[in-house]
């Protein structure tokens, strides 16, 4: 059996590829050592590959066959299968792995190139969701954005321009939680959460934008965890592209690309 591991600053994403079909699940990379003993115990003979910051963790205490692979060409190996498998065909495009932070790759010529990152990631999401909400627990946060209202927190362009013409769309955001400065009598946590989504959702969208108008490049990927079952960072992310002339596609188990890749690097 091939197992893929891609152990990351906050989750460890393991892909069992068995012949009878792939099984994908989630750990939070600080068990590691309790991951490391059920698998040394469920599959000691197995094919491992490894990748990821924290991967030499595994490397070091895993019983079976053990290969350790760059995670950037494990993640673009593994994404490139996946856009495959779900039927999207593109092979130009730019894509932002969104995980604790944010790196930022330009897809050509069947080859990944790295071009940057940057902090504001999910770490972000629930670091300063934290601070501003005293909730740090991925799910429940995701919950609650979807019950907020982020006009409340947020300036538009058309808060700015009144009642003139303004020469971008009117809703795009022109300073996130700038709105706080007018008014702060009905924000609520909710609100606040979705702020900080928008927050990241559109920080890394724009960066993928930024990116891909020096290439031509009208296609935007985001992968990671951040995005899992994220309701509220999809359609603001959706959103944006859209008002932007972007295609934006968010791949079902896109955070799963370096675990799947490592193995087929
Ligand atoms: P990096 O690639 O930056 O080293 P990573 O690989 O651990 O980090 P991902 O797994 O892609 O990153 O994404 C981590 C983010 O996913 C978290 O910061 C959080 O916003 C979100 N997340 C989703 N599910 C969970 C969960 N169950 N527990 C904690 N964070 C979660
Ligand atoms: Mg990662």
């Amino acid at each position: 059996m091939n197992i893929g591991i891609d152990a990351g600053g906050t989750l460890t994403k393991i892909v069992l590829d068995a012949p009878s079909g792939r099984v994908f699940y989630k750990r939070n990379s600080e068990e590691y050592r309790k991951l490391i003993e059920e698998l040394n115990r469920d599959y000691p003979d197995a094919n491992y590959f490894v990748t990821g910051g924290k991967s030499a963790l595994f490397a070091a205490e895993l019983t079976g066959n053990v290969k350790t692979l760059e995670e950037f060409d494990a993640t673009f190996t593994g994404l490139k299968r996946i856009l495959k498998e779900a039927d999207i065909n593109i092979d130009r495009f730019v894509y932002l792995n969104v995980g604790t932070g944010t790196s930022i790759h330009v897809a050509e010529d069947d080859a990944q190139k790295r071009i940057g990152g940057s902090g504001v990631g999910g770490g972000t999401f629930i670091g300063l969701s934290q601070l501003l909400v005293g909730e740090s627990d991925f799910d429940t946060l995701v919950r609650l954005s979807a019950e907020g209202n982020r006009d409340h927190v947020d300036l538009k362009v058309k808060h700015i321009y009144g009642d003139e013409e303004p020469p971008i769309p009117g809703d795009l955001t022109a300073s996130n939680f700038a709105y706080v400065l007018n008014d702060t009598s009905n924000i609520t946590d909710a609100d606040k959460v979705q702020a900080v989504a928008g927050l990241i959702a559109e920080t890394v969208m724009t960066i993928g934008l930024t990116i891909g108008a020096t290439r031509d490049m009208k296609n935007i990927v985001l992968i990671g965890s951040t995005l899992t079952n994220n309701d509220v960072m999809h359609e603001i992310s959706h959103r944006y592209g859209q008002m932007l002339g972007a295609n934006t596609y968010i791949v079902e188990q896109g955070e799963f690309s370096g675990a799947l890749g490592a193995i087929y690097v």
